[in-house]
């Protein structure tokens, strides 16, 4: 025989205390289903029986020995609906939520064992008809113990609820005004995961909570299926916010009241798809519960492991255990129901239960309260953040004037925003106007140096036509000499635009500038210069110059070898030289400043 049991000894000593250790165990009550008339009506024997008021005996047929299992309560099918909540402790974790903690309410099980029953009673028998008050679940009779309680109490309190169902890994809101629609599961530090847009209905009533309660359960999803007519297909979660008037409001106005929490979640039931036979939308809705089923097993495995402070626990895994990541590993209050079903055809699965349910109460949480509701602050700070909120107040009012789409904060957030995009937008376009000017004037630098550069190269266009007609003047015989191999260009040019002066021999070696060109056929090339020959360098000269060449001297009609006739007589050459250098500078100017100008687009 196998025995577990509760880690702590008396968990109804717990429930009924309240947490006062730091680690405070998951509570878990059992709960048998008594047989339905289908399971009478095939002769079936019940395969759990209950030993005392916290073990369950289950004895499978066929002669396989007995198992064991010890919880805080157990609870065989003749237990009425208000033995389940007074054996449960409701009232105690009712308290603590008055106290600030968050508390939970949990049921588990597979699919037809009686979660839903034992929750919210059976379906209802007509459309807004309420259940009998004999059979109403824990929701009912907490609600109703609630209200009597917060009547009673000195300091005033704002009730609110939300009720929401995780179906198909969705969250759907069963409290929205319109058809509920997915809402996204966010995570911030000081709210832990939480439901984003989530209404919050603040209720004054019993009546008018048990109205939201029939919304809900009326729009949650069921089918009718093999094992229950009105099964679940989601997960719901109903959540009552307690939070004492003294206490600060919310900062974000989508923010439920910081203060005590009471979560009932009614889990989809876990089925094994092949026994039950579910096709189409059915199996799909299967998978997807039992999926987030074994995210939550799985997760509860983690959390008994004794290293977990060290081991990551995957509550993101699924929403289902992003959403009961409090209750399950944080500062939260938690109790399981497990229901099972005592037909041996079901044996499997509620072993499987069981087991799941053992393993759940191992697991501690450290129970927090957010705030004492108690822990009033002093007069005058009271007094400020009553003027601080007039202030807003006013501010906001005037901030609505100013602009009627912008209202709030987060309208004045808008117009804030707005008024600085529109003074950069200023900004950028009087530097656009500025860059577009600067571009302009660079442009038509552009365009004068460009035409300045034409010219130029025409002016040496046409001296070069010059100084090769004159090369060619001075040619000896009948026919001009074919012009020189180097270069169409004449050497004297070609001195003139190469970048570097020929570096072989002395300075006084090389040919002067204005040289005529030093063909290798040209054998007059150094000889001595006739009168005739100074007369053809003169009009060379004045070709060249375009000007009247007045020589210096009387020519020579002989001189040594090797001195040039132009350094005898010819004055306007060495001006020819030294215009060229001059345009040549200013090619060389234009050409680098066109160079540095952008391409014209
Ligand atoms: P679950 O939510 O686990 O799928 P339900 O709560 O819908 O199962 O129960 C399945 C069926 O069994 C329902 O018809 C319900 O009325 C009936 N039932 C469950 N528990 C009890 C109980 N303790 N007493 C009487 N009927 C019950
Ligand atoms: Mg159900």
């Amino acid at each position: 025989m196998e025995e577990r049991g509760s880690p702590d000894g008396d968990p109804a000593r717990n429930l009924e205390q309240g947490p006062e250790g730091p680690e405070t165990p998951i509570q878990v009550v059992l709960r048998v289903r008594p047989m339905s008339a289908a399971e009478l009506r095939r002769g079936e024997q019940s395969v759990l029986h209950c030993s005392g008021t916290r073990t369950l005996q289950v004895s499978p047929p066929g002669g396989a020995p007995d198992v064991a299992f010890r919880f805080g309560a157990v609870l065989d099918g003749a237990s009425t609906q208000d033995d389940v909540f007074r054996a449960c402790g409701v009232r105690r974790l009712g308290e603590l939520a008055l106290r600030g903690f968050s508390c939970t309410v949990l049921t588990f099980g597979q699919t037809g064992s009686g979660k839903t029953y034992t929750l919210t009673g059976p379906p209802p028998q007509g459309e807004g008809l309420p259940v009998p008050p004999g059979l109403a679940g824990i929701v009912q009779r907490t609600f109703t113990w609630l209200l009597d309680r917060v009547q009673h109490l000195d300091v005033p309190v704002t009730l609110q609820a939300s009720y929401l169902e995780i179906y198909n890994e969705q969250v759907r809101d069963l409290l929205s005004l319109g058809a509920p629609r997915p809402l996204p599961v966010r995570w911030n530090k000081t709210r832990g995961f939480y439901v984003e847009q989530l209404r919050v209905v603040e209720f004054g009533s019993l009546g008018a909570l048990m109205e939201l309660l029939q919304m809900g359960l009326s729009r949650r999803r069921s089918s009718a299926h093999t094992l229950n007519q009105a099964s679940s297909r989601s997960h719901a979660l109903l959540t009552l916010y307690i939070s004492h008037q003294t206490q600060m409001p919310p900062v974000d106005p989508g923010e439920p009241p910081a203060g005590g929490k009471l979560c009932f979640v009614d889990l989809a039931g876990s089925e094994k798809v092949a026994a039950t036979g579910s096709r189409g939308e059915l199996m799909l809705e299967a998978n997807s519960i039992n999926r987030s089923l074994l995210a939550l097993g799985h997760c509860l495995s983690l959390l008994l492991d004794p290293q977990r402070k060290q081991s990551h626990i995957p509550f993101r895994d699924s929403k289902l255990t992003k959403l009961l990541a409090d209750s399950l590993g944080g500062h939260g209050v938690t109790l399981m129901v497990a229901c099972v079903s005592p037909s041996a055809q079901c044996l499997p699965e509620t072993l499987s239960t069981l087991r799941y349910a053992s393993r759940a109460q191992r697991v501690t949480t450290r129970p927090q309260a957010p705030r004492s509701p108690k822990a009033k602050p002093p007069q005058h700070l009271e007094t400020e953040l009553l003027q601080l909120q007039e202030e807003n107040h006013h501010l906001r009012s005037q901030l609505g004037q100013m602009d009627p789409k912008a209202s709030g904060l987060s309208g004045a957030r808008v117009a804030w925003a707005q008024r600085n995009l529109y003074g950069m937008l200023q900004e950028f376009m009087l530097e656009n106007e500025r860059l577009r000017k600067e571009k302009r004037q660079l442009q038509s630098s552009r365009d004068l140096a460009h035409g300045e550069q034409r010219i130029l190269a025409q002016q040496v266009r046409e001296l070069e036509r010059r100084l090769l007609s004159a090369c060619y003047l001075q040619q000896p015989g009948p026919g001009p000499a074919p012009p020189c191999p180097c270069v169409m260009v004449p050497p004297l040019l070609c001195h003139m635009f190469s970048s570097k002066a020929p570096a072989d021999g002395p300075p006084s070696a090389r040919p002067p500038p204005w040289a005529p060109p030093c063909c290798p056929s040209s054998a007059k090339c150094s000889r001595e210069r006739s009168h005739s020959e100074w007369a053809q360098t003169q009009v060379l000269a004045e070709m060249l110059t375009e000007e009247k060449v007045i020589p210096s001297a009387p020519p020579l009609p002989v001189g040594p070898l090797n001195t040039s006739p132009v350094l005898r007589g010819g004055a306007a050459v060495p001006n020819l030289a030294r215009r060229l250098e001059a345009l040549r500078d200013q090619i060389g100017t234009s050409l680098r400043r066109g160079r540095s100008q952008p391409p014209p687009p």
